[in-house]
């Protein structure tokens, strides 16, 4: 696959709070979030689980899953089912070749079953006096929102908070990744931060929330108090990141002049096959902050065969990236990954970028390296601008 080009940047109408968060740690990463197409990279599998995940819940609160009562999580598993399935097909290429079926994404049971251990409760104990007009009449709006778009009354902020309830002022917001630090009891600082935008527009939309809540799959619940000051100094915050970006549109910076390469903040990064201030600075030392990522040059291509499956051996003359050794031999690449986009193999002297290797050890002087089949994936660049950047419209937040 061809290494695709960064985004070209371009000013922003209103930030969201993930566009915010992006921003805090790499103004290029934010770039990447706010106007970046998705399509042209290879998904997560977590994350794709993990909007299945949302969907089934959301789902419950919208009382559109229908049980039988609170033990009967069939029409949970029915859903999370179909939405995986088209979420799978909507997904690039590599991961549908790696994962010919929804099913056999990573963890997929494990996601399932929590999703419907979460969700079927909530869909059970959905009284119809969640939304009784008695409740409309008291609050003079609806109690509870499940996925609704809030702007700010200036329009600059807009967020989807995952359940806002009204009644009892509170705004939850699940998660499916592990949490921040390990310690699943926390609400995390970027969790907090992002449960303090979503109260802000909660109050910008006329619902007081004092609580912010963050509901785990596994089942933990952790909360923090919101205070209406606490929400707006958040608001301002992003708002001035807002300024931030486009005060750099203004003065025709580029996607590579925003970035701001760490082992953290690159940690995870989608933009890592693009990003050229990445390549440019990581070290061997940033290994275990971020990852194992290598650029070089080919040297040699071996093709096989192991239980009748195509197999590529990369011999990289590394260039750049998280691996010392000067040589890496990439190993059993099944063919079919490396050319996705119909642009043809890897040949001896071009450059390739290797992200998310897994190093099983080094051998006279060259670093074996093995592909995870969930994240890694192989790019090649092009042999002239390979990192030219591209017009690309604004995704309306
Ligand atoms: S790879 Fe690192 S420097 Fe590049 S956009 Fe991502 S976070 Fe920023």
């Amino acid at each position: 696959m061809v290494v695709p080009d960064p985004p070209v940047l371009v000013s922003l109408k209103r930030i969201t709070p993930s566009i915010y968060e992006a921003s805090l740690a790499c103004l290029a990463k934010a770039v990447w979030v706010a106007v970046g197409d998705a399509r042209v990279l290879p998904q997560n599998p977590a994350a794709i689980l993990g909007i299945t995940f949302h969907a089934v819940v959301a789902a419950a609160h919208k009382g559109k899953l229908s049980v039988a009562g609170a033990n009967d999580r069939s029409a949970a598993r029915a859903l999370f089912d179909r939405t995986a399935q088209e979420l799978h097909l909507r997904a690039h290429r590599l991961v549908r070749s790696k994962f010919p079926s929804a099913d056999r994404l990573p963890f997929y049971n494990r996601h399932r079953e929590r999703a419907a251990i979460t969700a079927t409760p909530i869909a059970a104990s959905r009284s119809p006096l969640a939304s009784s007009a008695a409740d409309v009449t008291r609050l003079g709006r609806a109690p509870v929102k499940t996925e609704a778009r809030l702007s700010s009354k200036d329009g600059y902020l807009v967020g989807r908070a995952d359940h806002i309830d009204a009644r009892s002022s509170i705004v939850v917001d699940y998660k499916t990744g592990n949490a921040a630090g390990g310690n699943a009891c926390a609400v995390s600082n970027s969790e907090a931060r992002q449960l303090r935008l979503y109260a802000y527009l909660a109050a910008e939309n006329g619902t007081d929330i004092r609580t912010g809540a963050v509901v785990r799959s596994g089942g933990q619940r952790c909360e923090i108090g919101i205070s209406p000051a606490e929400a707006e100094a958040e608001a301002d915050s992003a708002k001035k990141q807002l300024g931030r970006l486009n005060a750099a549109v203004a003065e025709g910076a580029s996607f590579q002049d925003l970035a701001s390469p760490s082992p953290k903040n690159c940690s995870f990064c989608p933009c890592l096959p693009f990003c050229g201030r990445f390549w440019a600075e990581a070290t061997p030392e940033w290994t275990a902050g971020c990852g194992l990522h290598v650029e070089g040059s080919v040297a040699e291509v071996e093709s096989g065969r192991t239980y009748g499956i195509p197999l590529t051996t990369l011999l990289l003359s590394t260039r750049s990236g998280t691996a010392g050794a000067r040589c890496v031999s990439i190993e059993q690449i099944p063919t079919e990954w490396l050319d996705m986009d119909c642009s043809g193999p890897p040949h001896v002297g071009d450059t390739v970028r290797v992200v998310h290797g897994r190093q099983l050890g080094t051998d006279t002087g060259v670093a074996v390296i093995r592909v995870d089949k969930a994240l890694t994936s192989v790019w090649r660049l092009r042999q002239s601008s390979a990192e030219a950047p591209r017009a690309v419209a604004p995704r309306d937040a």
